[in-house]
């Protein structure tokens, strides 16, 4: 493959400020190992309901524009997801700002949009430092960081299960180690990243549902007063 000139992200954010006010959002970063079958999107769809979270994952952010007629850049997502590694961020933090623009255009019709504050759960993101320190610099300050743990044996065997109807061309046993790999090596020094600075919390996933959820609750209560 040619290689695909990426634009610039000076150009692409050209302030020296970010696009949006840390007062007024609230972003939650929700982060994981691969396979959100294991809990990741159920914690999720709760939260939007209960708390009125807009849900963006940037894995589907990416498959989506992936598939868009007219991108330039879906062969290049294609190959990266398809090898388990980190797509240039350049694409991904564009892509966000835009759904979180759309989002502020057409708000939820909660308490909590209504307030004026929007909330965010950033679902698979950021998985590389690179995408973390830029997002902070250029987007918004993210409020926290949910890390769902759980054993490599439970994860294996979900993907492996949810590869049955998923579709996905990386739910297969050589991209799921390419997956691990990038996850050890690129994702994991994120979230001790963030431990250090006192922004990321560790939920156990491997409870049932609600007792999960339960302790979600507590941690947003305690961290974000919400
Ligand atoms: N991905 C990426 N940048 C991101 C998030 C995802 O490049 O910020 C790519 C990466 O190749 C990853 C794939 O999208 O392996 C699938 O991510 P997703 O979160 O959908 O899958 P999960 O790991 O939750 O099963
Ligand atoms: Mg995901």
């Amino acid at each position: 493959m040619a290689p695909l000139a990426l634009p610039d992200m000076a150009a692409l954010f050209p302030s020296d400020k970010p696009v949006f006010e840390k007062d007024s959002c609230d972003v939650v970063f929700v982060l994981g190992g691969p396979g959100a079958g294991y809990g990741k999107g159920t914690q999720c769809a709760l939260l939007v309901q209960d708390y009125g979270f807009v849900h963006l994952s940037a894995g589907d952010l990416l498959r989506a524009e992936q598939d868009r007629a007219g991108s330039q850049y879906g062969d290049l997502i294609r190959q990266y997801i398809k090898d388990g590694l980190i797509v240039p961020q350049e694409v991904t933090i564009k892509l966000l700002e835009n759904a979180m623009s759309e989002a502020y255009a057409n708000p939820p019709n909660n308490d909590a949009w209504k307030s004026g504050k929007g909330r965010f759960l950033i679902d698979g993101f950021p998985r590389k430092m690179d995408q973390a320190l830029m997002f902070d610099k250029v987007i918004v300050q993210n409020s926290l960081v949910l890390f769902f743990d759980t054993s490599d044996e439970v994860m294996v065997e979900r993907v492996m299960g949810r590869a049955k109807t998923s579709g996905r061309a990386d739910d297969n046993v050589e991209s799921l180690k390419k997956r691990f790999v990038t996850f050890r090596e690129t994702s994991m020094p994120v979230v001790e990243y963030y431990k250090e600075k006192g922004l990321a919390v560790v939920v156990d996933a491997s409870p049932s549902t609600d007792v999960v959820y339960a302790e979600v609750k507590k941690v947003l209560a305690e961290k974000l007063h919400i």
